[in-house]
């Protein structure tokens, strides 16, 4: 864990990262950038209250590596960001409630007694291709590379 905090202490705040990220670029709002993720990271490893709006930047984040990329102090961000979904885990804050619904939904798919295994990869196949589309469409808006 002190290996975590080391890596988000070493955040000088220069606000490199912000300009290349593409949940900022389209929110314009400094909650979903990786500084903003960085300071909630900070909170959950130091066991302080983190809210719902601080919860849903950490899903959020497209785990795109951009910030990573332009760090001068070489922030492991997208490290951070997976080892903080473990944390709200771990504490009971995640997933979130609409992860769940697809979880179940999944689950209820392949459960089922006729068409159980065609249901449930049908899901998953639906639910990659939303995926793909995001990506096509950040990629398309040059968002991503
Ligand atoms: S990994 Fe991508 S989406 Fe996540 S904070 Fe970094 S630039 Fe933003
Ligand atoms: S680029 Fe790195 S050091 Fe600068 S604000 Fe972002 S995470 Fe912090």
């Amino acid at each position: 864990m002190s290996e975590i905090l080391d890596q988000i202490n070493s955040c000088t705040e220069c606000e490199v990262c912000i300009e290349v990220c593409p949940t900022y670029m389209v929110t314009g709002q400094f909650l979903f950038s990786p500084m903003h993720r960085l300071k909630t990271a900070k909170k959950l490893f130091e066991g302080e209250e983190v809210d719902e709006q601080m919860i849903e930047s950490l899903y959020n984040c497209a785990e795109c590596m951009r910030c990573e990329a332009v760090c001068p102090e070489e922030t492991e961000i997208t490290k951070i960001v997976g080892r903080s979904r473990s944390k709200l885990f771990e504490r009971g804050l995640g997933p979130l409630d609409k992860h769940n619904k697809v979880i179940e939904g999944i689950h209820a798919c392949m459960h089922k007694k006729h068409h159980s295994a065609k249901n449930g990869w049908l899901l998953i196949h639906i639910i990659c291709m939303s995926c793909c589309n995001l990506i096509t469409f950040l990629k398309g808006l040059n968002l991503i590379s």
